[in-house]
């Protein structure tokens, strides 16, 4: 492959054109018109991402009688204390605002007859949610000051001491190379799914829960670059409706549906807590002493009640509509099966990824973050990634003022495109991607803790995967691609094992079981508050994990990097 070389340079480089990146992009362009914004997306931005097929409801919201304290008190006790209460409490006090400003874009929140938004519980709205994603892009597209790259998918950070000075890319669909230089980067390329073998392997993988194209890339490009990261033991499984993977809170929460068993018996509450992770745990549970398969329980509920959810999952999950629609039993008359999926790292539903500053700037000078790529701060959701990318933008335009851009050295451009270019002349490779794909998910999911483990793992089975995993980085050196398509999917599985290097040291680091299935040690199986009440981090050095474990920080702090 030759690749033509393009040189681009902008202000403010944003990885990622989805939720916060798109909003970030917005952010900049409102304050500062003649600051230049680049977005760098491996889609589309008209439909990338969590929200490409759209939602139904924003679920971080501050409703009438709660506040940014109760918000923060909330994701305090769901996630047992681990949160970096900085971030959760600047970006609850945003959540309101932003919330406007994407209703003033055009997306309709449903409201009651006296104009207030329609809630869903303490803290979730109701929206028309489909073209959400659309949206945002027409706002992006309407600011003269951003330029959007389609379909370019960033490999590595361009990196001069210990700041960062830009991005390498190549285009997905033509031989280009890119080399962006910026005065500032904002990463917010999402999570990573697919590391786990999912519920569904095989032809229908990637019918998953998160989106399967965030592979988790910027937590990749963060570590090759010695960013540091945090709690990525904070696994995220998400409790779905059977087979489709349709979210199972909109059932819960329209129609007051319950968990029961396959006896009929109500089964949360033996549980503790109802907290996002033991409701996981305790239908696992179930499932393992042969009480399941489990259910919301909805048969009974009113036609009109049938016909609202029908409605709410046709806007966000529409296979659940269909498989209703199809087999003629709609919810009031056969229970809604659920299970968990496999485990995925996600910072805006639990606690994985950068280890930012209240200013939202990661360890590594001028590169910020936003959204569910930024670890610490759970329960964000789309609003929550909306505020942390506008906090995100207003550092990194603070970052930039009377900044110039750095020179490159041109030799460590030659050594990328190399590394790039390999790929293409590797002769003789032992497997597909494909292949090591499958082999990866395989390896996490029966050593790491996934579906086929009921999600514990051990000591043992972690030195294992830990092994299994460095296999499997020597076997991707050999792959081969014949065009730029197959260069991303080799980048990606790269890019995966990263991510499963560094989650598997954080793993085997947090000895004790502090949150039941998203966390399961088997060697440690109680909570160890005298210990573990601290963060997990890590730092890639010299091509090994260092741990580094970090003292919690309060509300009020401002959090600066030192060490
Ligand atoms: C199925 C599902 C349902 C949800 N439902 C709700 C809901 O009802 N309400 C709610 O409030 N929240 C919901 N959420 C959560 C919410 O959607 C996410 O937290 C939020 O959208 C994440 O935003 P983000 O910008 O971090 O990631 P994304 O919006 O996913 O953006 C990441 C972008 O980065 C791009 N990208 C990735 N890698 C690269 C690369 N190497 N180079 C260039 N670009 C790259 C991706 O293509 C993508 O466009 C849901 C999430 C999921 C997965």
């Amino acid at each position: 492959m030759n690749f033509e070389v393009k040189m681009l340079k902008t202000d403010v480089l944003i990885i990622g054109g989805g939720t916060a990146g798109c909003f970030a992009a917005v952010t900049i362009a409102e304050k500062a018109p003649n600051v230049s914004v680049l977005i760098a997306e491996k889609a589309n931005i008209k439909r990338s991402g969590c929200l490409a097929a759209g939602v139904n409801a924003l679920n971080a919201y501050i409703t009438e009688g709660e506040t940014p304290e109760t918000y923060l008190q909330y994701v305090k006790e769901d996630y047992e204390n681990i949160v970096r209460e900085d971030l959760v409490y600047t970006m609850a006090l945003r959540l309101n605002e932003v919330t406007k400003k994407i209703e003033d874009m055009g997306l309709v929140i449903l409201k009651d007859s006296n104009g207030k938004y329609l809630a869903r519980g303490k803290r979730n709205i109701k929206i028309n949610g489909e073209n959400i994603k659309p949206i945002l892009a027409k706002a992006v597209e309407s600011k003269k000051n951003i330029r959007v790259l389609n379909h370019v998918n960033i490999i590595d950070y361009i990196v001069k001491g210990s700041k960062v000075i830009g991005a390498h890319g190549f285009s997905i669909n033509s031989n280009v190379f890119y080399i962006i230089i910026a005065k500032a980067v904002i990463c917010a390329t999402g999570g990573a799914a697919g590391l786990y073998r999912p519920n569904n392997p095989g032809f229908s993988r990637h019918k998953m829960w998160y989106p399967p194209f965030n592979v988790g890339s910027g937590y990749a490009m963060g570590i090759r670059a010695g960013c540091e990261m945090t709690s990525y033991e904070v696994r995220f499984i998400a409790l779905r409706c059977k087979d489709t993977l349709a979210p199972t809170g909109t059932i819960a929460q329209e129609v007051k549906a319950e968990f029961i068993n396959s006896k009929g018996e109500y089964y949360e509450k033996r549980y503790g807590r109802p907290t996002t992770y033991n409701r996981v745990f305790s239908t696992v549970e179930e499932m393992k002493a042969g009480r399941g398969p489990c259910y919301l329980k909805t048969v009974g509920i009113s036609k009109e009640d049938e016909q609202r959810l029908i409605k709410a999952y046709l806007h966000m999950a529409p296979s659940q509509t269909l498989k209703w629609i199809d087999s003629g039993r709609g919810p009031s008359v056969e229970n809604v099966e659920i299970e968990g999926s496999e485990p995925y790292i996600v910072g805006g539903h639990s606690a994985s990824g950068y280890w930012v500053d209240t200013k939202r700037q990661t360890t590594l000078k001028g590169l910020f973050a936003a959204g569910d790529v930024v670890g610490g701060c759970p329960h964000k959701y789309v609003t929550g990634c909306f505020a942390e990318a506008e906090i995100a933008a207003n550092s990194a335009l603070k970052y930039i003022k009377d900044k110039e851009f750095e020179t490159i050295d041109i030799s460590s451009i030659e050594q990328k495109l190399n590394e790039v270019q390999r790929f293409f002349t590797n002769t003789s490779p032992l497997y597909t991607t494909e292949e090591l794909e499958e082999a990866m998910q395989k390896v996490m999911d029966v050593y790491a803790g996934g579906i086929s483990t009921g999600y514990a793992y051990n000591l043992k089975g972690l030195q294992v995967a830990k092994e299994r995993i460095d296999e499997l980085f020597t076997l991707a050196q050999r792959l081969r691609a014949e065009d730029t398509y197959q260069l991303m999917k080799i980048y990606e599985l790269i890019d995966r094992l990263y991510v499963c290097k560094v989650l598997l040291h954080h793993l085997e680091a947090r000895k004790e079981t502090r949150w039941r299935a998203f966390q399961e040690f088997v060697d440690y199986p109680y909570k160890d508050d005298e210990n573990f009440l601290k963060y997990v981090n890590s730092r890639f050095e010299n091509g090994q994990v260092k741990i580094i474990f970090r003292s919690l920080v309060k509300k009020d702090e401002v959090y600066e990097h030192k060490d």
